[in-house]
């Protein structure tokens, strides 16, 4: 096992797209293990309702006893949630359905934008990265990672239309910058499920980095079946097929986010 050192500046990323299925939660867990077995010390936090972070890391919904949900609504203190070493040097806040609700709850409450913020900057000094798997929506609680994130990754899938959707995101981001939190930027943009075999693969690889320039991460992740079987083991790609191009791919793109800082 790699020796930890001591933690750094903590960069808080949230890994972001309001577009579902373009491997948001699997960047989340195979980014975080891999940062994690490199010697870093990061704290995953599930804010998408279905959970799917949680589940692919082999977290027992029915023994969740608290979730995000309860630090966002019930004031309870984020240290009280997390679950530690769920895989190397990664620890996570885990999801429950529950959270489904507190899109609706939170827009009667005080200061309703702020409360993801408020409780992930007291683990600031704690962790070297904390990455937030933002739901598949723009509304509230993607407005909570906004405003408590350092920076962005921008996950976009190798598919038709991949680009869709990404303005209202970018205006999104805008509005939040100007408002709430002066200095979000994008960390990075990452191409997803990219097939080296199709010609609709390179075509949005050129067209993602024509429009983001250098923003775009050198490291595509590929499609491949072991990166889509992982979560069903409750294991990172690292741990479930640790010699495949899938975990090649997320250590590269590891080795990038930190090169970055
Ligand atoms: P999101 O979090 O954006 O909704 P997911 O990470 O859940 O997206 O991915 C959507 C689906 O695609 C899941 O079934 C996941 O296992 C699969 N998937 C994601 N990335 C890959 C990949 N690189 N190769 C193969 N399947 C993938």
């Amino acid at each position: 096992a790699p020796v930890r050192h001591v933690v750094g500046q903590t960069k808080i990323i949230a890994i972001i797209n309001q577009k579902g299925g373009v491997g948001k939660s699997t960047t989340a867990i195979n980014l975080g293990a891999a940062l994690g077995e490199m010697g870093k010390q990061v704290l995953l936090v599930d804010l998408d309702p279905q959970g799917n972070c949680s589940s692919g890391l082999g977290v027992e919904k029915s023994l969740i006893q608290q979730c995000i949900y309860d630090v966002l609504l019930n004031d309870v203190p984020l240290e009280e949630v997390i679950i530690p070493d769920i895989a190397e040097g990664l620890d996570i806040a885990p999801a429950t359905i529950n959270l489904a609700g507190a899109e609706v709850e939170l827009v009667s409450e005080m200061a309703r934008e702020n409360r993801l913020k408020d409780a992930v900057g007291g683990m600031r000094g704690k962790y070297d990265f904390i990455l937030i798997d933002c739901p598949p929506s723009l509304g509230l609680l993607t407005v909570n990672a906004l405003v408590a994130a350092d920076k962005l990754l921008i996950p976009i899938q190798c598919e038709f239309y991949a680009l869709e959707g990404v303005t209202k995101l970018l205006e999104s981001m805008k509005r939040v910058k100007s408002r709430l939190n002066p200095t979000l930027d994008i960390y990075g943009i990452l191409l997803t499920m990219y097939d080296s075999r199709t010609t609709l693969s390179k075509q949005v690889v050129d067209e993602v980095r024509e429009y983001f320039g250098r923003l775009v991460f050198a490291t595509p992740i590929p499609r491949t079946v072991k990166l889509s079987e992982a979560p069903s083991f409750g294991q990172p790609i690292t741990q479930y097929d640790p010699k495949g191009r899938g975990a090649l791919s997320y250590i590269e793109l590891a080795k990038e986010v930190i090169a970055r800082g």
